[in-house]
């Protein structure tokens, strides 16, 4: 082979680190906590741990970044991804970004806890980002520790894979390390602080830029480095809008509107409730990045949010997602109207944005019902009458949409008294369905079946195509907490058990059907399992 490239090895990994190299970077070299002006990052090192151990990694991501599952499983591959230490290449660094949080400025956030180690290109030519999160403390530390504990890295690790997996953009995870340090947290906010397991995920991105890293600058009047780090942006993430220019500017914004739209309709078909989209969490790359409080939808509340912190306001919840990326996209463009000086287009890209996300979520849900595209003069009122009876009643909505397949949409009208078989699954709580509310899904139902027969597909067709959409398998909240509960006990099997599992979500796997199941009862109100706080 003549390839520079060697997969497997650890120490032939080719390292091309742009960001560091085309940006300017803090002048100060120690690592304090303080305001970072007229810099895109600092330089930091991270911190040595006392006993690193891995508790998991993703054989994709390695693959990936050019690393054998052999590797992975070296002390060296472990003492690299737990900070301990450096291979040549590697080029240390924590990004200064600012950010909105639950709707209001916030100023210089930046990397408080994650330290990108550099930039590999693979041997596919793509550049991906290593990011070690709960690394130490960076001079965007502010007032807290800089690491993480391992409940939130477990979180972390098995939500990137599994979003992944479920077709939908995300940052990845490589690895989970525990560290053999204590972290203190105070989980509930409640004056009872207690220690906890630290770990390190390793993230790995294309990039790892967002909307705050173009906040700051403006924020501070840094309009030159506004425009370099747009221009960065353009050339390293998006060259096919060519080279930059105002017209380029545009058509950039224009695409971050829509892949984040894209990003947020995928969220809305699974189920998945982010918690915490402050515009310091939005990816310039439509990438699900910072998995904290996230949450699924078990039964289908559209105003449930997994995040306590957000449990008044409801900011976040699952049915304002659409909106809060509209709002964080104005922020964003606002902050780069400075290098446009033209509001109109920018406003124009936001409209977009309400267009490409209302026909992508039309589209979307067809799909999901089974159909090939979304005819409005039956699909407007199937949908909208289907998303307003689902809250009615405790109902799954993984198990829901997952058994709509199996319904004989060729079978007589039912007596009302009895809901389709394949529906009865998805209920949390049988006594809820009344007269009423058996009548009306009852008249959906038959609406339903009717218009499914138009599609004039076989059993099996319907079946396979709406199999691929509604998955069988998400990582249920309780779910996570089950891996987590083990992984305490230093038991990272219920970790690979669930990896593999969400590897592959659309299939029956019927050797995992208990995941498939509803809820147990016991998870309804355990902490960790329905409700987070941010404290990671
Ligand atoms: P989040 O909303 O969790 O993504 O975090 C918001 C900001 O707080 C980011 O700038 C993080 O880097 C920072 N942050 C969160 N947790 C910690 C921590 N334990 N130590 C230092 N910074 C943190
Ligand atoms: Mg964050």
């Amino acid at each position: 082979m003549n390839s520079p490239f060697h997969p497997g090895t650890l120490d032939s990994l080719p390292f091309d680190n742009r960001f560091v190299n085309d940006l300017p970077g803090d002048p100060v070299r120690e690592n304090r906590r303080r305001q970072v002006t007229e810099a895109c990052y600092s330089r930091v090192y991270p911190q040595k741990v006392s006993s690193p151990d891995l508790l998991a990694f993703s054989p994709e991501v390695a693959e990936i970044i050019g690393i054998s599952s052999e590797t992975c499983k070296t002390s060296r591959f472990t003492n690299l991804f737990s900070g301990n230490k450096l291979i040549p290449g590697m080029d240390p660094y924590a990004m200064c970004y600012g950010g909105h949080q639950f709707g209001s400025w916030a100023g210089q956030l930046g990397d408080g806890r994650a330290i990108n180690l550099g930039e590999i290109v693979n041997n596919r030519d793509e550049h991906w980002t290593l990011q070690l999160k709960g690394a130490g403390s960076t001079p965007y530390s502010r007032s807290a520790d800089g690491l993480a504990v391992l409940r939130s890295s477990v979180r972390e690790f098995l939500c990137s894979e599994a979003m992944h997996h479920l077709g939908i953009p995300t940052t990845r995870a490589l690895s989970l390390v525990t560290t053999g340090e204590q972290v203190v947290r105070d989980m509930f906010y409640d004056g009872n602080p207690k220690e906890e397991p630290g770990a390190v995920v390793c993230r790995v991105s294309p990039s790892f830029i967002r909307f705050g890293n173009f906040e700051i600058l403006t924020a501070r009047g840094e309009t030159d480095l506004l425009q370099q780090l747009i221009d960065f942006t353009i050339r390293s993430d998006f060259p096919h809008l060519g080279k930059p220019s105002t017209a380029t500017y545009l058509q950039w914004f224009n695409e971050i509107c829509r892949t984040t739209a894209e990003m947020i309709i995928h969220w809305m078909r699974v189920g998945f409730v982010h918690g915490v989209m402050n515009t310091d969490n939005m990816s310039i790359l439509g990438l699900t990045i910072d998995y904290g409080p996230y949450g699924w939808l078990e039964n289908f509340d559209p105003g449930w949010t997994p995040n306590t912190t957000d449990s008044h306001g409801k900011r976040y919840c699952f049915k304002n997602q659409p909106h809060i990326g509209q709002w964080n996209l104005l922020q964003l463009a606002n902050s780069i109207y400075p290098v446009i000086n033209d509001a109109v287009p920018l406003k124009e890209s936001l409209a977009l944005y309400n267009d490409i996300f209302q026909n992508g979520w039309n589209e979307m849900m067809a799909k999901k019902l089974g159909f090939t595209g979304f005819k409005p003069e039956s699909d407007n009122n199937l949908i909208s009458e289907l998303t307003t009876i689902l809250p009615l009643v405790e109902t799954d909505m993984t198990i829901f949409f997952r058994n709509l397949a199996e319904l004989d949409i060729h079978s007589e009208p039912q007596n009302r008294e009895d809901l389709p078989a394949p529906l009865t699954e998805s209920y949390y709580r049988p006594e809820q369905l009344t007269e009423e509310y058996k009548n009306r899904i009852g008249r959906w139902i038959e609406s339903y079946k009717q218009r499914s027969r138009q599609e004039k597909l076989s059993r099996e067709e319907r079946h396979r195509k709406m199999n691929r959409i509604n998955p069988k398998y998400v990582l249920r909240n309780y779910m996570a907490q089950l891996a987590i509960d083990e992984a305490e006990k230093g038991n990272g099997a219920v970790i690979d058990e669930l990896l593999e599992l969400v590897r592959h979500p659309y299939d029956e796997q019927p050797e995992n059907k208990k995941y498939a199941a509803r809820r147990p009862d016991w998870a309804r109100n355990r902490p960790g399992c329905s409700m987070l706080s941010c404290s990671s």
